[in-house]
C-alpha cells in the first residue's frame, strides 16, 4: 500500500499542478464523449490507452467487460449505462475486450468456479457469446480463448443495445457503439467492422466503421 500513498503524494505535488487549469475547469461538471467499458484487469487502462484526460471519458470496468441486458433488475452497470447515455449524453460507446482475460479464459476452458459463486453467476451474462464459440473450430486453447474474447465482445454490444436508453439514442442518430479489443503484449487494438464479424487493425483502418453506426449517418 506504501506505493499507492507516495503515488497520491506525487500525484498531488507534480502531476496536480501541471494540470490545475484543467482540474479548476472540471471541478463542478462533467463532458464526457465517450462511454468505454473495459475489464477491470489491471493492465487495461482506457486513458491510457487512448491517450485521454480526465473528463474524457466516462468508464465502466468489471470482470469481463460484461453488460447485463435489460432487465427487470437494474444493476449497477445499467444504472450507469443509463446515467452515461440519458444523463451524460456521450455520443459513443465502447466496449473494449482484451487479450489473456481471466474470465473469458475460465468461461471458453469451462474452468471450475465452484469457490467463486458470485463470478460463475456474473459470467452468464456470457452465455450466449459462449454458446457461439463453443459452435467454432478452434486450433489451440489460445485460439478458442482469444475467440471467446471476440465473440464476448459482440455480445456485449448485442446485449447494451437491449437498454431502452441505449436503443432509443441510436434510433434518433446520436449514439454510436463501437466494439474493440486490446492486445496487451503489442498495445494493438482491433475494431469490429460495420457487419459487426470481423475485427480489423484500427491502426489500419482508422476509419473502421462502427459496430453501429446512427441510422441518420447510414450509408
Ligand atoms: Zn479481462
Amino acid at each position: 500500500m506504501k506505493d499507492i500513498i507516495d503515488g497520491v503524494l506525487k500525484f498531488q505535488r507534480d502531476a496536480y499542478p501541471q494540470r490545475s487549469e484543467l482540474f479548476q475547469r472540471l471541478a463542478t461538471h462533467q463532458n464526457p464523449s465517450t462511454l468505454f467499458i473495459a475489464c477491470s484487469d489491471s493492465r487495461v487502462v482506457p486513458e491510457l490507452l487512448t491517450q485521454r484526460e480526465p473528463g474524457d471519458l466516462f468508464v465502466i470496468r468489471n470482470a469481463g467487460n460484461i453488460v447485463p441486458a435489460h432487465g427487470s433488475q437494474a444493476g449497477g452497470v445499467s444504472a450507469t449505462v443509463e446515467y452515461a447515455v440519458a444523463g451524460l449524453g456521450v455520443t459513443d460507446i465502447v466496449v473494449c475486450g482484451h487479450s489473456d482475460c481471466g474470465a473469458m479464459t475460465a468461461v471458453a476452458t469451462c474452468k471450475c468456479l465452484d469457490h467463486m459463486p458470485a463470478v460463475a453467476g456474473w459470467l452468464r451474462h456470457a452465455d450466449a457469446a459462449r454458446a457461439v464459440n463453443e459452435g467454432h473450430a478452434h486450433s489451440s486453447v489460445r485460439d478458442r480463448v482469444d475467440g471467446m474474447v471476440r465473440e464476448n465482445v459482440i455480445a456485449q454490444l448485442a446485449n447494451i443495445k437491449t437498454h431502452p436508453s441505449v436503443a432509443r439514442a441510436i434510433e434518433q442518430g446520436k449514439l454510436t457503439l463501437h466494439g474493440w479489443i486490446y492486445d496487451i503484449a503489442t498495445g494493438r487494438i482491433d475494431a469490429l467492422d460495420s457487419a459487426g464479424k470481423r475485427f480489423q487493425p484500427l491502426a489500419d483502418h482508422s476509419q473502421v466503421a462502427p459496430a453501429s453506426r446512427p441510422l441518420a449517418q447510414a450509408a
